[in-house]
């Protein structure tokens, strides 16, 4: 136990409070400042207009152990997310659906009898999955993963309907500059995983309620606060927040929110970051998707969500588009018209949406570029930590990145005398 030890979180996202949450099992003494009111920062629920949406549909897999695991501990309820097994299916006919078999024979099965693919291709894509596998996943030295899937011939259609879109999906980040070791880690997690490991998991509950919210209140319940809205200004190198002292602090605020913060950090590197759009289109109550997540291939919207059958919200469809593209020019208008056409026509028809809403978080992540130096979670000040998912070694930016940061932060604090 760590009765003694007085922690401040700056930054109340799925890092910085995982890193509370492990904080405050541990016995320390968690103190959360986030600059937001609503805790999850890039994975939160937002008020538009007087509706409640989230900020960006999230997506997560099977293999998020850690995020999975502290979801459990801090008492999230197994049903807040929708679990199936792993179906990708595209309105416009490519369908991949995992059996029921034993890891990896489930995922294999499903490649050879994935719909709208050669068998040709098909066979190729489980040899990619073999020869990965017989490398141990290393991709030597990195390279863009238009590079990695152009040497095992996977760049026809199943480039097209699978890989690229999976990677996108995951790093948000185009093929072309995206790291082939990072997608490659992913693949081995998820697709080459264990039982469950590839399985689709989509939240039920807005994402602040997911995991930040019960985590807010199993710190409260440790004796920790959560300080929000509060936006720190102040650091020393002595590890005063504010004025206020601490024996540790752990920094979980975004990468582009560092800056300043960096004299006490030391050197970063120097990040670019990609977009990701959600357009959220009100239908009549009884529209729906065929599947709770559908697939659009040469379009702007790339997967929809149908938040009826996930939240309840009937006739409601979200839908994405990651990573940079031409759409970035355009406006909230032209882009909600532009989604619902797209929609409406792969659909085969659809009424005119009752209300639109378009978020664009313009630095969603961080290009996930091959060579991608991370930071590390030391920084130049003793008992200062960095968490975020940006920090983790080996993960793409996403919510399991964050979390499994914030653990290993807390861990680092808890253990640095
Ligand atoms: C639209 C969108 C869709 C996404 N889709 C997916 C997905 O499907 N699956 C997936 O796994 N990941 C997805 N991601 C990525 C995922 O949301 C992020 O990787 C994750 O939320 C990052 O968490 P974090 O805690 O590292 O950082 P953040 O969430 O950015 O948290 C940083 C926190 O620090 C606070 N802060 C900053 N400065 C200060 C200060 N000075 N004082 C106090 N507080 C401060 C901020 O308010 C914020 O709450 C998506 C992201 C976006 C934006």
């Amino acid at each position: 136990m760590h009765g003694s030890l007085n922690v401040a979180v700056i930054g109340g996202g799925y890092a910085g409070m995982a890193a509370a949450v492990t904080l405050a099992g541990r016995g320390a003494r968690a103190t959360v400042f986030d600059a937001g009111a609503v805790l999850g920062g890039r994975a939160r629920r937002v008020s538009a207009r007087g509706r409640e949406l989230d900020n960006g549909q999230h997506l997560l897999v099977g293999a998020y152990a850690e995020l999975r695991r502290l979801m459990r501990e801090v008492g999230t309820p197994a049903d807040a997310v929708l679990r199936l097994p792993l179906e990708l299916r595209y309105a416009s006919g490519f369908a991949l659906r995992a059996l029921w078999w034993p890891a990896p024979l489930g995922l294999l099965g499903g490649l050879l009898g994935a719909r709208g693919v050669p068998f040709a291709e098909r066979l190729g894509a489980v040899r990619f999955m073999r020869a990965l596998r017989r490398a141990q996943f290393r991709v030597v030295p990195d390279c863009p993963v238009d590079a990695l899937l152009a040497r095992h011939a996977q760049d026809g259609r199943i480039g097209h309907f699978l890989w690229r879109p999976l990677c996108l999906a995951a790093l948000n980040t185009p093929t072309h500059l995206a790291s082939a070791q990072v997608f490659a880690n992913v693949l081995r997690d998820s697709l080459a995983g264990g039982e469950g490991a590839s399985d689709l998991l989509l939240p039920r509950v807005d994402l602040s309620h997911l995991f930040p919210e019960p985590a807010a209140q199993f710190v409260r319940e440790r004796g920790g606060e959560i300080r929000a809205p509060h936006r720190v200004r102040e650091l020393t190198p002595a590890l005063a927040v504010d004025g206020e002292p601490f024996s540790r602090v752990i920094l979980a605020v975004g990468p582009h929110q560092l800056a300043p913060f960096a004299s006490l950090v030391g050197p970063l590197p120097a990040f670019t970051y990609q977009p990701i759009v959600t357009c959220y289109l009100q239908y009549p109550r009884t529209v729906r998707l065929a599947f709770p997540m559908l697939g659009f291939a040469d379009t702007l919207v790339q997967w929809a969500f149908d938040c009826g059958a996930l939240l309840g919200a009937e006739g409601r469809l979200a839908c994405v588009i990651s990573a940079q593209g031409s759409h970035q020019q355009m406006a909230h208008d032209e882009l909600a018209i532009r989604c619902h056409g797209e929609i409406s026509r792969a659909l085969g028809g659809l009424p005119e949406p009752e209300w639109s809403q378009v978020i664009v978080e313009k630095r969603a992540t961080i290009t996930c570029a091959h060579g991608l130096q991370r930071c590390a979670p030391t920084t130049a000040t003793p008992g200062l930590f960095l968490a975020g998912d940006h920090t983790d070694p080996e993960y793409p930016p996403t919510l399991e990145a964050a979390v499994r940061s914030g653990v290993r932060a807390a861990q680092l604090a808890l253990e640095t005398r």
